[in-house]
């Protein structure tokens, strides 16, 4: 009798504490993390080793951004055309990063649009549907923006922006929606004396500030190889960590999925 009577009061019991104390209740009641945090991991330039690094995201269930040139491919040190598709078939995103690998803001418009569409119609006629687009250098300016939109990306992204330990006072992530497409915000690039607790931190400090989207840069995965460069080690270690981060509502996306990105074919030339 005592529990049926128990039961018959508990729905009111709950809603007077639902209505004492709605932020108590609400934490201790802790439900699953809802998604907030979105990081993009991205690496520039179809560097060889990638082929490798595609691997080691997909041993975590991961999947990545390579933003490649398309005039270099196959050259010394970097992807093979192969190699490239066996990254895109395994559901990473090719993203393009212009023809050559030159400094945008120091071409005129028409020499841009050669860059960015002639790279694109590439990428296409070997296969991929690219939606978004790397700045070589994270060089952009207003025409760099508009040639990118021109040439059917979707979306751009270029380096810096966000809070990272030389950026005291910036967000620290973009926002899940960029109010610029064709600006994407990020912490600087990672380099081969950036800390694996500094790439940590980047991604705590978006989940802490209300989450949001945080493309982090890369380029060579190798040992000792180049300022801009990790060890495939210290990204190991941090792929394993940010798994874990499933619990505080962050996730790994390509570029393209984070931002919703659609395909638009390339103009005719
Ligand atoms: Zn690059």
């Amino acid at each position: 009798m005592k529990i049926v009577r128990w039961a018959a009061a508990l729905p009111a019991a709950l809603v007077a504490l639902a209505v004492l104390q709605p932020v108590s209740h609400a934490e201790s009641a802790k439900p699953p993390k809802k998604v907030t945090t979105v990081v993009s991991l991205t690496f520039d330039d179809g560097d060889v080793t990638h082929a490798a690094t595609a691997r080691m995201l997909e041993k975590r269930g991961m999947r990545g951004t390579f933003y490649v040139n398309t005039d270099t491919i196959g050259r010394d040190a970097k992807l093979t055309r192969r190699e490239l598709a066996a990254i895109a078939k395994a559901g990473h995103e090719i993203g393009g990063h212009t023809l050559t690998h030159i400094r945008l803001t120091e071409l005129t418009r028409s020499e841009q649009r050669t860059q960015i569409c002639d790279d694109r119609r590439a990428l296409v006629a070997w296969g991929y549907r690219p939606t978004t687009l790397a700045y070589p250098f994270g060089s952009v300016d207003a025409d760099a923006k508009a040639v990118a939109r021109q040439c059917g990306y979707d979306a751009a992204r270029r380096v810096g922006g966000l809070k990272d330990w030389g950026c005291r006072g910036c967000q620290a992530g973009e926002d899940p929606r960029p109010r610029d497409r064709y600006e994407i915000r990020t912490p600087g690039s990672i380099r081969d004396d950036t800390l694996p607790r500094q790439m940590r931190q980047q991604v705590i400090n978006a989940e802490k500030s209300g989450g949001g989207l945080v493309p982090l840069v890369f380029h060579r995965v190798c040992d000792g190889c180049g300022l801009y460069s990790v060890s495939p080690e210290t990204l190991d270690e941090f792929l394993g960590w940010l798994a874990t981060r499933k619990s505080h509502g962050t996730v790994v996306k390509t570029l393209h999925d984070a931002v919703g990105a659609r395909y638009r074919p390339v103009p005719a030339e």
